[in-house]
């Protein structure tokens, strides 16, 4: 059936200025890390795309490697994007990234010019895009110089491939350079998506240069935290072990048994308890603490069906928090 998408698409969601920028992003952005592969259902992943586009997910994130197999997230997601998006680009903002292993040889990863540019002409081609809304060099290469990875990202951008440039898991000092030698080139720095969550919060530690956020803030450059759920681990469905088909359970899963010790188990009952008097769910009080901070412009998550997906949108309904939540919070993760 042809997809009409929801007239009240914009009704409900919060829309946050990326940094400085003139873009907005939703509050809470969708990936195709997982679920969205060669592997997977092509109905599930097609609902939980146009579900999250009729709830107003404006923004959907891929690579070059989503899949498995690599490759196979872009393929699928331009499916379906010829089938059922394509009245709507110009509504969408599409974001993808170079930087891990995608093909063999010395030219198929980190942050080289050879290596950045073919991927992304690459990553359009598996989408069937003129061009993506966001390029990120997906992680630090510590052997290519920085001048060469961001002048790639400015070619990019000159070449009309994108629109904007992010970086991902770039430290706060490396976050200084490549934000310097981008202002130079002429195309500024919209976006890093670092890992954050209640789980993993290296962004907020202190460094020479600042904490990452601070220099996000400082600097007006947008903050898209990935896997804000600790990729399912702060929802309940692991505090009585491991659910069949949950990402921990899965062979091609990122998620590791061994780190759902019982240390963390404890901590996330804890959270769950909080979280009901707060009359959310683990997972939306999760996002909500992720969103209390201005700077995180959107929160990346995953989702392997729509109801997870509407679950954690819920999250928007309450996003503040009492100096006692945030206390006990600190107490809990402490
Ligand atoms: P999350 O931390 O949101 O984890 C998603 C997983 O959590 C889902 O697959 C599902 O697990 C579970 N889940 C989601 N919602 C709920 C819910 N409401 N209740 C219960 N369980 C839930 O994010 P991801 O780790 O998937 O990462 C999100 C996106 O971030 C990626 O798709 C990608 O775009 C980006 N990313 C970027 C990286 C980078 O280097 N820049 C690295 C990693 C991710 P289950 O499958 O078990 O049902």
């Amino acid at each position: 059936m042809n997809y009409l998408a929801d007239s009240s698409r914009y009704d409900n969601m919060e829309y946050r200025r990326c940094g400085r920028s003139g873009l907005k992003l939703p509050a809470i952005s969708l990936g195709l890390w997982h679920n969205f592969g060669g592997v997977d259902v092509f109905e599930n992943y097609r609902d939980m795309l146009r579900t999250a586009f009729d709830k107003g997910v404006t923004h959907f994130d891929l690579a070059n490697n989503y899949g498995p197999p690599p490759g196979s997230a872009e393929e699928n997601f331009g499916v379906i994007f010829k089938k059922d998006f394509l009245p709507y680009r110009d509504e969408l903002v599409i974001s993808s990234k170079a930087g891990y292993l995608m093909w063999p040889g010395p030219y198929g990863e980190w942050g080289s010019r050879k290596y950045v540019m073919a991927s992304c002409d690459q990553s359009l081609k598996r989408m069937g895009l003129d061009y993506v809304d966001i390029f990120y060099s997906h992680r630090f290469d510590p052997n290519t110089p920085l001048e060469e990875t961001m002048g790639a990202l400015d070619s990019i951008v000159r070449q009309g491939k994108a629109l904007y440039v992010g970086i991902s898991s770039y430290t706060a000092e490396q976050t200084l350079e490549a934000v310097k030698i981008l202002k130079e080139l002429g195309t500024p720095c919209l976006i890093h998506q670092p890992k954050y969550s209640m789980l993993d919060r290296w962004v907020e530690a202190p460094t020479p240069a600042g904490s990452l956020l601070d220099v996000l803030g400082d600097k007006g450059i947008g903050c898209i935290p990935f896997s804000p759920l600790a990729q399912g681990l702060l929802s309940n469905k692991y505090l009585n072990g491991i659910p069949e088909g949950s990402r921990a359970a899965l062979p091609h899963g990122f998620l590791q048994e061994s780190a759902i010790t019982p240390e963390v188990i404890e901590k996330l009952k804890a959270l769950d308890t909080l979280a009901q008097q707060r009359g959310q769910s683990l997972a939306q009080m999760a996002l909500a603490w992720l969103l209390k901070d201005q700077r995180v412009t959107s929160v990346l998550i995953g989702a392997s069906r729509t109801s997870q997906l509407l679950d954690s949108l819920e999250s928007l309904n309450n996003t503040n928090f009492s100096t006692e939540e945030l206390n006990k919070i600190e107490e809990i993760l402490a």
